[in-house]
């Protein structure tokens, strides 16, 4: 039932003029997540969430946003969603208080009521009263997050939303992103940021010139195994000279002192490994068989595609 999932696309495309922006994507998010909508520049993301968001028509297909079917019911649906797409935009001349009061004023006296615990979740208390010319990108990211707030929202909609913050404002954003999860709300992000996705997301969609082209949970999509075996061993050299000789280990590194990492052909294991490096005498403190990364399954996916 559409009711179980934050969002639901059936067959939605968006065509400009020949161009064919999202094409026939069927999107499942699950509630309480954090959702990566994960793929390179130009796959279509933004289009996806103006269109979710009402903001742009679909070309086909149908779209469920919180159970409510959408365009038909935005307004029963967007009463409970928070979004920014692309940067947020705020009046620089005014404090960040005016700001929210203005934003407030539309959404009920609820929302009016929310304005100072929003600010102060996102750390922005302090500099309330400061005009938002003056404020850092991060600082508006974070005051766009609280702006969401204002109508305690069951569904948060970020557009790229690290783009150009920091590491600490990264991890910031991170952060809030999780515990806005750990209060059952769904979090989904658009992003072309691997490895932020793989920080934050719970599960994610890898789209690519429109196409979902992969979509689960992420530990399921990257915990296949690699081929690659990280090793320990009391005698570095002497465990390189082993595994070189072996056929089926292909390239041997050390990666620290004491620590290889090799690739295993297909057919050859990491018991046989372990078994050749004990019997030339070499003590295996440890020896790990790599879990492919999320970038790992990015790439392949992509390459396969024939892209970059
Ligand atoms: P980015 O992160 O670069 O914005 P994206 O994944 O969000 O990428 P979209 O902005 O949704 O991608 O764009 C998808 C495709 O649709 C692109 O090829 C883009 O040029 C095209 N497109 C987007 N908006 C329009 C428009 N208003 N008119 C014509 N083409 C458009």
């Amino acid at each position: 039932m559409a009711s179980d999932y934050a969002v639901k696309t059936v067959g939605l495309t968006k065509k400009y003029g020949d161009k064919v922006a999202v094409d026939g994507v069927d999107l499942l998010i699950p509630r309480g997540v954090a959702f990566g909508y994960l793929g390179p520049n130009g796959a279509g993301k933004t289009t996806l969430i103006r269109m979710l968001l009402g903001l742009t028509r679909a070309t086909e297909g149908e779209m469920y946003l919180l159970g409510e079917k959408v365009p038909e019911h935005s307004s029963t649906a967007l009463s409970k969603v928070g979004a920014i797409i692309e940067e947020p935009r705020f009046h620089g001349y005014m404090t960040a208080f005016e700001n929210l009061k203005i934003a407030a004023a539309v959404r009920g006296p609820e929302a009016e009521e929310r304005i100072s615990s929003s600010l102060e979740r996102v750390g922005l208390t302090d500099r309330a009263n400061s005009k938002v010319s003056s404020y850092s990108l991060g600082m508006r990211q974070r005051l766009g997050i609280a702006r969401c707030l204002l109508n305690d929202p069951e569904l948060l909609v970020l557009d790229e939303p690290m783009n150009g913050l920091d590491p600490a404002g990264i991890m910031e954003f991170r952060y809030l992103i999780r515990s806005f999860v750990d209060e059952g709300r769904t979090v989904v992000i658009s992003s072309h940021l691997l490895d932020e996705i793989e920080k934050t997301c719970d599960a994610i969609s890898i789209v690519d010139r429109g196409k979902i082209v992969k979509q689960g949970m992420l530990e399921d999509l990257s915990g296949g195994y690699s081929g690659a075996v990280e090793v320990e061993v009391d005698d570095e050299s002497m465990a390189v000279d082993v595994l070189s000789r072996m056929s089926g280990v292909g390239s041997v590194e050390v990666v620290a002192p004491k620590l290889l990492k090799f690739e295993l052909k297909s057919g050859a294991t990491a018991a046989t490994a372990n078994t050749e490096l004990v019997r030339a005498g070499i003590q295996v403190e440890r020896l790990t068989p790599l879990k492919k990364s999320l970038e790992d399954e990015f790439l392949s996916i992509t390459s396969n595609l024939g892209i970059r």
